[in-house]
């Protein structure tokens, strides 16, 4: 395993394994302090690709003026040595001065979709990323991009960006990786006390209520949103920032859910620590599971 600071050495060497050899590559980005969450999307990598990159950056342009930019967990030799035991070919960890040299001023914006939800709320974070994302594809040109459905605004900005721009990388979404509370998986879940914690699990609760009377029909967003909000309520630590359905695509708001698959997405404060979550509901297959139940 190489650890690739420069994006000189990064495309150089990606540019030789692609020509010389014909690998496939595959991308897990991250800002790393991994956990399990990330070390999901690094075991599927393993298997799909040939030579597996994960770059580790705390990418300053996603962060508000007021965020945790700063405070944000960073330990790049414990990431290190949990990424050596995955088989991990090379880690590209850049210094922002290496991803935005002096004097830059190219952004890239995904209109429609980066101004609701989490772009709302944290105005331009996804210039930041949908940014960033351009930067590293080009210099890695990976075949494959791994991305978590913890950050489902995330993978639908960077299903748009690639499709829009014509980027010839295929991303990959996999599953969001829960402790045995049903929280999920988050760098952010270092800054939670012990009790936070505890209380954080009443998210996944109230969404997976929620998916549970969607299962059982109901298919009005507002009692959705209403059912979440009442279990979210019975836990004094937690404060909801939003919860919204959303076409899972277009991220359009819905009131109705009908034939569409709809996301149903929350961020909540637990202490001063601002936590997103949200389940995926899917018109067939949660068909297909009540008609076996009945
Ligand atoms: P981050 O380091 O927070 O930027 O996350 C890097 C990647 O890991 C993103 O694609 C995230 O969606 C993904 N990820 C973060 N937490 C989880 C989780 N609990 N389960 C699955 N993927 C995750």
């Amino acid at each position: 395993m190489e650890i690739i600071t420069r994006r000189q050495r990064m495309s150089m060497v990606t540019r030789k394994l692609r020509r010389e050899e014909a690998k496939t590559i595959g991308l897990v980005p991250t800002m790393g302090a991994l956990h399990d969450g990330h070390l999901s999307l690094v075991r599927e990598a393993r298997r799909m690709c040939e030579v597996v990159i994960v770059s580790i950056f705390v990418n300053p342009t996603q962060f508000g003026p007021n965020e945790d930019y700063e405070k944000y967990p960073r330990d790049l030799t414990k990431d290190t040595t949990l990424l050596a035991d995955y088989n991990v070919d090379y880690i590209f960890a850049p210094s922002v001065e290496e991803i935005y040299p002096k004097g830059f001023s190219t952004y890239v914006t995904v209109e429609g979709l980066s101004n609701q939800l989490e772009g709302a709320a944290r105005p331009g974070h996804f210039r930041g990323v949908a940014t960033v994302l351009t930067i590293l594809f080009n210099i890695i040109r990976p075949d494959f991009a791994f991305f978590g459905q913890k950050d489902a605004q995330q993978t639908i900005v960077v299903k748009r960006l690639v499709r829009d721009l014509a980027f010839d990388t295929e991303i990959v979404v996999l599953p969001t990786v829960r402790e045995t509370s049903g929280l999920a998986l988050s760098s952010r879940n270092a800054y939670l006390n012990e009790e936070e914690r505890r209380a954080a699990a009443v998210l996944y609760r109230a969404l997976t209520r929620a998916e549970q009377a969607y299962i059982n029909g109901e298919r009005s967003a507002r009692k959705l949103i209403e059912i979440v909000g009442a279990e979210v309520a019975t836990e004094p630590r937690v404060r909801l920032d939003y919860v919204s359905v959303n076409d899972a695509e277009t991220l359009e708001k819905l009131d109705k859910l009908e034939d569409q698959t709809a996301l149903l997405s929350l961020a909540a404060y637990v202490g001063s620590t601002r936590l997103i979550d949200n389940v995926v509901l899917h018109p067939a297959r949660q068909r297909v599971r009540s008609m076996a139940e009945s």
